[in-house]
């Protein structure tokens, strides 16, 4: 499945789809398949509250529903995600999840506590087309695209353990969601908006996430991003840059040789206008690779007063790459030249490299 440097693959290859799950469907489609199975529609926002609300798939302990009523509605919760590995650093504050699919695909979430805020980091597909040579999920290729539910899964798992007290400092909720695990979103638009909708829709109809706490990170698929823009969900929208400039950015990023980067920034600038929503521009910084001073320069050339803040991330070590994490000075260096053309910036705290749970590094393997 993997493949030659710089190949695009969009399309998903034809796979069995998962069950169908209550997290699937928008309310309405959830009466009507209440309905279908022969019950009132009443009993659809009954369910909604236990798993949306309780975080409760187990029928036998919906108490208010009838015995036979349990049963009927059970084929609306199937079981989608099985965890194989738990991996936890940080005191138990980062942990990564595999998880095997219906049909033994492997991906991974990772939840990350802080102080204030705990952040979800999900996959929306299995693998990856997009192909970055410096990101272990793409060196795989793409297993297939995850369907709404198996996305919203990761998410409620996530809600649980923090719930339950599983996560050091007591009894949390999950305040953000990032679609920065295995995955390019926008090329499984779909089953990532419906994921979006559950995140963001109050209880019981979805989980009450504020909208501003969802982040969709993207390669650039210029279409989608416009797409985006027009569903009325205003989410962050995270640009993976990595270069300002096309000749670098075409290896580092394949997709730049379909949308350039005049494209693509063009593309988040419409968001940000329709959204009100700064975009938030990904950069791994990459020894000797893309972290000289005159890149620096001309990004910040390049979005100079745009609603923009600007992540730099220290490059985590892929396996069988030859490339690491810029020296601290030029990092620093980096900093200073986006600072001198007003840019916020910030250095992104990774977490969770001890566990291969970073940026990039998701490549689930057991
Ligand atoms: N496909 C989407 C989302 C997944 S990657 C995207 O590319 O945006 C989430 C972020 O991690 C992206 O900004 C990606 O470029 C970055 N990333 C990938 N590999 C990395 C690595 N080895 N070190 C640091 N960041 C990396």
């Amino acid at each position: 499945m993997s493949q030659q440097p710089g190949q695009l693959t969009f399309v998903a290859p034809r796979r069995a789809k998962p069950a169908r799950h209550l997290a699937d469907l928008a309310m309405p489609d959830r009466r009507a398949a209440v309905a279908e199975l022969g019950e009132k529609a009443f009993r659809a926002d009954q369910l909604s509250r236990h798993y949306f609300e309780r975080l409760n798939a187990d029928v036998n302990a919906m108490t208010d529903l009838p015995a036979a009523a349990r049963d009927k509605l059970s084929v609306l919760l199937p079981s989608l995600l099985t965890p194989v590995k738990e991996l936890t650093t940080d005191g138990g504050t980062t942990r990564k999840t595999l998880w095997r699919l219906f049909d033994g695909a492997l991906v991974e979430s990772v939840l990350m506590r802080y102080p204030d805020r705990v952040t979800m980091c999900v996959s929306s597909q299995a693998g990856c087309g997009m192909n970055c040579p410096f990101c272990a999920t793409g060196q795989a290729g793409l297993t297939r695209n995850m369907s709404t539910a198996e996305i919203v899964e990761q998410v409620v798992s996530g809600a649980r353990a923090l719930a339950a007290g599983e996560v050091p400092g007591g009894p949390g909720r999950v305040s953000n969601v990032v679609f920065m695990g295995m995955g390019e979103p926008l090329a499984n638009y779909k089953q990532v908006i419906g994921a979006v909708r559950r995140f963001v829709e109050p209880a019981p109809h979805g989980l009450g996430i504020s909208a501003r706490g969802v982040t969709v990170s993207t390669v650039g698929l210029v279409p989608a991003i416009g797409k985006l823009a027009d569903e009325g969900l205003p989410v962050t929208l995270a640009l993976s840059l990595h270069a300002p400039d096309d000749e670098l950015r075409d290896t580092l990023v394949p997709i730049n040789t379909r949308w350039k980067v005049s494209e693509v920034l063009d593309a988040a600038w419409a968001y940000a206008a329709k959204t009100k929503r700064r975009i938030s521009i990904e950069y791994a910084l990459i020894k000797d690779i893309n972290d000289q001073e005159w890149r620096a320069d001309l990004l910040g050339k390049l979005i100079r007063n745009k609603l923009v803040h600007v992540n730099l991330i220290p490059l985590n070590p892929t396996p069988g790459s030859k490339w690491t994490a810029s020296r601290p000075e030029d990092e620093r260096a980096f900093v200073r030249r986006l600072e001198y053309h007003g840019v916020p910036v910030t250095v992104r705290d990774t977490r969770g490299r001890e566990i291969d749970g970073a940026c990039g590094q998701l490549a689930a393997t057991e």
